[in-house]
């Protein structure tokens, strides 16, 4: 489906008329796409609109993203209680998961929610979720193109760069099957503002500081395969970090490399945020939507990238969610089963 068929249903107005005042804000611990959808939009809105005050919430953003333009004057708290004229949630499945924004998204005279995960089902006064985009920023990237909803004109390198970034990240790279023809048009079109690509991608997806790397290895030989090889999963905990003088941040990538083991369906990777209770991480291939697993669990996200948090031992967590992932295995072992791929020979 293409943009013009994604977009075009909805009657979009320019939603910044009348505001002054501008909350722009994402999930909780930001990854890429939310950091580049919010310094993205943020870009965009005061290139159009210099005399709009647009301020970005988040929780405080992991360091490799600190170069993008304006990335310094991102926002923990509205100290002054601020009421906003209009709060733009970005890339958040769920107000809950705005975190410390959900007060200021609460309070805004009006609300606009922008998303890509396949969990959202919409809030605020205008919701525009499209879990066909590999990505936030691809979404805001047709948006712009688009003019109706945040004004039209040109993209300037800031905004590019931004927007570049996040598409980046969620596609691992242009690597998972979120990255369609429109990934690689906008990503293309993102390019010709003159941004150095490879230095985003090296400085802010594969560099790995020596600590990370050490936690890394510590998940990679204490994983346990489960189900038959079909399952991985690995766990760290407070004491482990506190062993290695590391913290959560330093846990980026450990999914990622526990799920291109060999035979593998699905990885599963936890730690310990306190003690007995857990951040999971999930991830899969075509045979099993992880999405429903997270959702089950108050959580949520994509169909082969999802998490949730849960509380409790780690054996019936473990237990729990190894036995969800079974069930859907043994379906898609019966559909392959009974519809087996064709063989070279016929
Ligand atoms: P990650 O494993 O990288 O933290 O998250 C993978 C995907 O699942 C992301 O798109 C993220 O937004 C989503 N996700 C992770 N944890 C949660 C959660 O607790 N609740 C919801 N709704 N989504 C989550
Ligand atoms: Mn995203």
């Amino acid at each position: 489906m293409n943009y013009v068929d994604r977009l075009g249903q909805n009657t979009y107005t320019n939603c910044i008329q009348g505001v002054k005042t501008v909350a722009v804000s994402g999930h909780i611990r930001p990854d890429g796409d939310c950091v580049g959808a919010c310094l993205g939009l943020s870009a965009w809105l005061l290139d159009r609109y210099p005399e709009l005050t647009v301020d970005v919430y988040l929780d405080p953003i992991p360091e490799e993203f600190l170069f993008l333009k304006h990335a310094d004057k991102i926002r923990q708290e509205n100290e002054d209680d601020v009421v906003y004229d209009l709060c733009i949630a970005l890339d958040c499945s769920d107000p809950d998961r705005l975190n410390r924004a959900s007060r200021i998204f609460e309070e805004a005279a009006r609300t606009v929610c922008i998303d890509h995960h396949i969990t959202n089902q919409g809030f605020g006064d205008r919701s525009v979720v499209c879990p066909e985009s590999s990505s936030t920023c691809e979404l805001l990237y047709y948006l712009f193109e688009d003019g109706r909803l945040f004004g039209s004109g040109e993209f300037s390198y800031d905004c590019a760069q931004a927007l570049y970034l996040g598409i980046v990240h969620d596609t691992g790279v242009f690597k998972h099957n979120n990255t369609t023809l429109e990934t690689m048009t906008a990503a293309g079109k993102l390019m010709g503002f003159g941004l150095n690509t490879e230095k985003i991608i090296n400085d802010t997806f594969f560099r790995k500081t020596y600590l990370q790397n050490q936690l890394l290895g510590k998940a990679l030989t204490e994983s346990i395969l489960m189900l038959d090889g079909r399952m991985i999963f690995s766990a760290l905990y407070q004491k482990d970090f506190r062993l290695l003088g590391a913290s959560e941040k330093d846990t980026d990538g450990i999914i990622d490399q526990l799920r291109v083991t060999e035979g593998i369906h699905v990885a599963l990777f936890l730690y310990e945020t306190r003690e007995g209770d857990f951040k999971v991480s999930l991830r899969s291939d075509e045979a099993v939507d992880v999405s429903q697993i997270a959702a089950e669990f108050g959580g949520g996200g994509h169909v082969r990238a999802a998490g949730c948090t849960m509380t409790g031992n780690m054996h019936d967590i473990v237990t729990n969610i190894a036995t969800r992932a079974e069930m859907q295995l043994i379906d898609y072992q019966q559909a392959r089963d009974l519809y087996p791929e064709p063989t070279q020979d016929i």
